[in-house]
């Protein structure tokens, strides 16, 4: 956790930086590479060097948004800034060079609890991408499509195309100048919400399948492993949006997914409806996130980590 500072001051801290990386998280989404190609975009027009460091966890379909803007090997920075990183532990194996050496964490995480010398945290603020864009106004920058189209594909992907309850009147209109540049949205809103690959839809079918509904219907707990994606052809492009997807079952006010890492390790990833708080469950379990959503990663057997979650569940809701 780092010194909270204004919008205002980081966009000083920046302005006085010449040699810029960006840090994105593990398991990238859109919010975080979104965050990174649009604040990296913005620094060159002002004519800093400005780099993202390249995140080796990276899916082709996020890619092309931000690998122009990879680091050569061998940047040194003088200045370095992460962008919806929540925690240490988020970090990728080549960030961890930088652990405790971030100069600026620009967040919208409410539990954040990264290391940085001065950070910037808008939990109010339904994606980080939508805090860069605050940033490029009070650094100054002209918004041109380079800048605006990550921007844009952060902002859907964290809200689920302006569907969620984080979305406020200022998330339209900044979508609205990002927007007025010109910027092909529609081809973003096709590519991340309304199309699916066959094997997108094969997953949700599988995760469905092993639903098991608690207390009533309220909660669903579902599961996919590894194995399972390499037997349906699906790959990680394929899992983005799948945690949501067993929040939107009728009934459900909350929903749990676990799905294993090549490291042994389980991810689970937690979904809510308004009124119940799934970052304050998974803190019980050594993760974070927002209200909504929020995630946790625990490095023990299946059995056990299933049992961990629902503990934690009771221990916040009462019982299943
Ligand atoms: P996910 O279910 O992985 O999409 O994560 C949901 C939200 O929780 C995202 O905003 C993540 O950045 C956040 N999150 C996931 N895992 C963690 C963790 N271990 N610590 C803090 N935040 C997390
Ligand atoms: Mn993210
Ligand atoms: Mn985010």
């Amino acid at each position: 956790m780092g010194v909270e500072i204004t919008i205002n001051d980081c966009a000083a801290r920046l302005s006085a930086a010449n040699k810029i990386l960006i840090l994105t998280h593990s398991h990238p989404d859109g919010d975080t590479i979104g965050s990174s190609a649009g604040l990296c975009a913005a620094l060159r027009s002002l004519g800093k060097t400005a780099y993202v460091i390249k995140n080796s966890e990276i899916t082709p379909k996020l890619a092309e948004y931000v690998d122009k803007y990879f680091a050569p090997d061998g940047f040194v920075p003088d200045f370095v800034c992460s962008v919806d990183v929540a925690a240490d532990s988020m970090l990728t194996p080549e960030e961890r060079v930088y652990a405790g050496k971030i100069d600026l964490c620009i967040d919208h995480h409410g539990t954040n609890s990264l290391t940085a010398a001065e950070q910037h945290i808008e939990p109010h603020s339904p994606a980080c991408c939508e805090i860069i864009f605050l940033l490029t106004k009070a650094l100054g920058v002209t918004l041109t499509p380079e800048i605006a189209l990550p921007l844009y594909l952060g902002t859907v992907t964290d809200t689920g195309c302006f569907l969620y309850s984080s979305v406020t009147a200022r998330t339209h209109e900044v979508a609205a100048e990002l927007i007025a540049t010109g910027i092909d949205f529609y081809e973003i809103n096709r590519r991340f919400v309304e199309t699916k690959r066959r094997a997108q839809l094969r997953l949700e079918s599988l995760v469905m399948d092993s639903a098991q509904f608690l207390r009533g219907g309220e909660v669903a707990i579902g599961k996919y492993t590894l194995k399972q994606l390499d037997e349906i052809g699906a790959t990680d492009d394929d899992t983005q949006g799948i945690a949501s997807m067993l929040r939107s079952i009728e009934g459900v006010r909350l929903s749990i997914l676990m799905r294993d890492s090549k490291d042994g390790s389980w991810r689970v990833s937690m979904r809510s409806l308004p009124g119940l708080d799934c970052s304050k469950i998974v803190e019980r379990i050594g993760g974070g996130g927002h209200v909504a959503a929020a995630g946790a990663t625990l490095r023990m057997s299946y059995d056990e980590a299933y049992d961990a979650v629902l503990a934690a569940v009771r221990a916040e809701i009462g019982e299943l």
